[in-house]
């Protein structure tokens, strides 16, 4: 049965992350011919934004443009968003599984008193049937759960749900909703990004990570060159962060960020259960270690066993041949 499904859009920096794009594409199969409605708050202009939604697979999109929505807070996008859920009455709502849809789904799912399916890696219509897939277990499974009362609400992990082919021809109404937002609780006055270029390890398609291996700060920088000749973004484990080799916002793991790049090259990392719980789903795993019984490499498609201070030079020089 076609369904109205609402995306809650996110941006940062003035870009729409490639999370909402997949939450399109999660939503269109949830809609089923239905209609698929993007939502963005934020201040300013958005209207560029919305289009780029319609692009790839919204059919319409609303704006709550708000001085009290220029930085995210639970209280300020909690009452927008309840706002236009209202006006709405959707069906369905999808929203990326980031550090910002962690926060408001729960607390929007307790205020419609709908359930919420969080960290979904897959979305599928079986039988007339909206079927998510999500890891249980620290990753080591995978449950298939539905909804099968009230408003079907989502998040989707980053990385996972391919996102439609853009279309600049596809056509649709960008409209902007004035909402009240006051009585914001937290302030936010300054944002200050510890990641080195400001790639964001979720959305990161390659990811050279770290780990107590690499024994210094400056042991950090074969890897940031491996990563900048590959195109991608350097993570670490939690053992390299409690080293004090990196900075913790590049932690990947259980109690650290969730990635699934398209490669993982794992450097001086031992493959502790915690730790595989945020990569194990990487597409490709490259690991390297000295230790041939590192347990990294029982998740491992290709495994280096050497000191990664000898291999990583060797890897970049015959990628520049390449
Ligand atoms: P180690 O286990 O010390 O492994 C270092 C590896 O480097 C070894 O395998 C060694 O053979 C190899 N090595 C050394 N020198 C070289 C060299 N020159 N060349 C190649 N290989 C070399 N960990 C996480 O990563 N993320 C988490 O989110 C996380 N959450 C946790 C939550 C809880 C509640 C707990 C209890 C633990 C958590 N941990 C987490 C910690 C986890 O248990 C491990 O302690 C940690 O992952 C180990 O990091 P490591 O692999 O870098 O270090």
């Amino acid at each position: 049965m076609s369904k109205k499904v609402l995306v809650i859009g996110e941006a940062r920096e003035g870009t729409l992350r490639n999370v909402t794009f997949e939450a399109i594409a999660a939503a269109n199969i949830i809609s089923d011919g239905g209609e698929v409605v993007g939502v963005l708050c934020g201040e300013g202009q958005l209207e560029e934004m919305g289009k780029e939604m319609i692009y790839y697979g919204a059919d319409r999109v609303t704006t709550v443009a708000n001085e009290n929505l220029k930085t995210y807070t639970s209280d300020g996008y909690g009452q927008a968003l309840q706002a236009v859920i209202d006006d709405e009455s959707p069906e369905g709502i999808v929203m990326g599984h980031t550090s910002i849809g962690k926060d408001i789904t729960p607390k929007l799912a307790s205020r419609l008193e709908s359930g919420l399916i969080s960290d979904a890696t897959e979305v599928v219509a079986e039988d007339g049937k909206i079927v998510f897939t999500r890891p249980i277990y620290s990753g080591k499974a995978f449950e298939k759960k539905e909804i099968t009362d009230g408003i079907i609400f989502a998040t989707i992990r980053p990385n996972n749900i391919p996102a439609g082919q853009r279309d600049d021809s596809r056509m649709g109404e960008v409209t902007e909703k004035s909402v009240e937002v006051g009585n914001i609780r937290t302030i936010i006055k300054d944002i200050i990004r510890k990641s080195s270029d400001g790639v964001d390890l979720s959305e990161a398609k390659v990811i050279i990570a770290g780990g107590r291996g690499v024994k210094s700060e400056e042991g950090f920088e074969p890897l940031e060159q491996l990563a900048e000749v590959l195109g991608g973004t350097v993570g670490a484990s939690r053992g390299a962060c409690d080293a004090g080799y990196c900075d913790y916002s590049l932690q990947i793991g259980q109690t650290g960020k969730v990635v699934t790049p398209d490669l993982y090259i794992a450097c001086g990392i031992s493959g502790a259960i915690q730790h595989l719980a945020g990569m194990s789903n990487s597409k490709v795993i490259v690991a390297i270690n000295k230790d041939p019984e590192a347990n990294i490499f029982n998740v491992a498609d290709y495994g280096i066993v050497g000191d990664l201070f000898d291999v990583v030079p060797k890897l970049i020089e015959e990628i520049k041949q390449m």
